[in-house]
């Protein structure tokens, strides 16, 4: 078998012509633009990346872009202060504090400090809450993201076999939710995890997110599996590879996500999506 790609480059396209559409409509309504703050503490040259490709894709959108850049050296107090700032402001619906953060800083206690309901990567123990309930309402980006993908592919996942690589609370975590939420059996891996490629050769869905490159070997892959590889690595040459080893695992699989140009796309676009609908449509009860 030669698997189909997964082409979330594409799925992902698609998904910001409609956000930019519907602001469009909304904006031509009288409505504001969605504003999303990026706040990014220091210089991380991976998170520079990230940070740079959300605000083209916001710009493109038409959200406001309200991006802050804090110097290395910013205290917790003055991050939460900003946070609360942000809070405050109608203009802004989305905020997101780009991990990692340097380590005088507590990630906990800034993810809390964000509102709810303006919570657009879905980490605030309250969105977590409802995707764990059934009831989401903000969820995680990246693995909202996949499952978009799976959707507008049109692949069924009740009663798939799903085993998720990784145990994050930004991968591994929410993707077990929301793959339970349709009803498919869920496997969780971790570093503890024994015979791991036992665990992925029983599997017709896998999804890897650790950050080891090609760490999943093709040939535990079992025939006519779909493999989503969350995995973002950057090699020495510069390039970028995923978690999977794709040549082989692309012999095997029925359908795959490539890296670069796979799972990467659509999380920006859901991060895009999430915020529209705070601006939009989202009846968040949370006071
Ligand atoms: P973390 O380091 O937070 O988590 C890694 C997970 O992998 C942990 O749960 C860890 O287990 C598990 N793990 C580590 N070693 C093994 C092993 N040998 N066998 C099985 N599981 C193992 O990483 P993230 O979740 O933040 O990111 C994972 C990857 O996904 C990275 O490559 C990252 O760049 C990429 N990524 C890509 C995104 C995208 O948009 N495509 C978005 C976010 C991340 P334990 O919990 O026991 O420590």
């Amino acid at each position: 078998m030669s698997a189909k790609i997964l082409d979330g480059k594409a799925i992902a396209a698609e998904l910001r012509d409609s956000i930019q559409q519907e602001v469009e409509k909304q904006v031509a309504l009288g409505k504001k633009p969605p504003g999303l703050a990026v706040i990014m503490v220091g210089e991380d040259p991976a998170s520079q990346v990230y940070v740079r490709n959300k605000k083209i894709a916001c710009q493109k959108a038409g959200f406001k872009d309200v991006s802050v850049v804090l110097p290395a050296e910013t205290s917790q107090e003055e991050v939460l202060a900003l946070i609360d700032k942000l809070n405050a402001d109608d203009e802004v619906h989305g905020i997101i504090v780009q991990l990692p953060v340097p380590d005088h800083i507590d990630p906990e206690e800034i993810i809390e400090r964000i509102h709810p309901c303006k919570d657009v990567d879905g980490f605030h123990p309250y969105n977590v809450g409802r995707l764990a309930t059934r009831m989401p309402q903000l969820a995680p980006c990246t693995p909202h993201g996949v499952m978009t993908m799976l959707a507008k592919t049109g692949i069924p996942l009740r009663g798939l076999n799903a085993v998720v690589v990784g145990a994050s609370n930004i991968v591994g975590v929410p993707m077990m939710l929301e793959l339970l939420n349709e009803r498919a059996t869920v496997t969780v891996c971790h570093s503890a995890t024994k015979d791991l490629a036992q665990k992925v050769s029983e599997a017709d869905l896998v999804v890897v997110g650790v950050g080891i490159p090609n760490m999943v070997k093709g040939e535990w892959i079992k025939e006519g599996a779909i493999v989503i590889d969350v995995g973002i690595n950057r090699m020495d040459d510069g390039t970028l590879c995923g978690d999977v080893e794709y040549d082989t695992a692309a012999q095997r699989a029925s359908w795959i996500t490539p890296v670069p140009g796979g799972v990467g796309p659509m999380t920006i676009a859901t991060l895009l999506e999430n915020t529209m609908q705070v601006a939009y449509h989202l009846d968040c009860k949370v006071k």
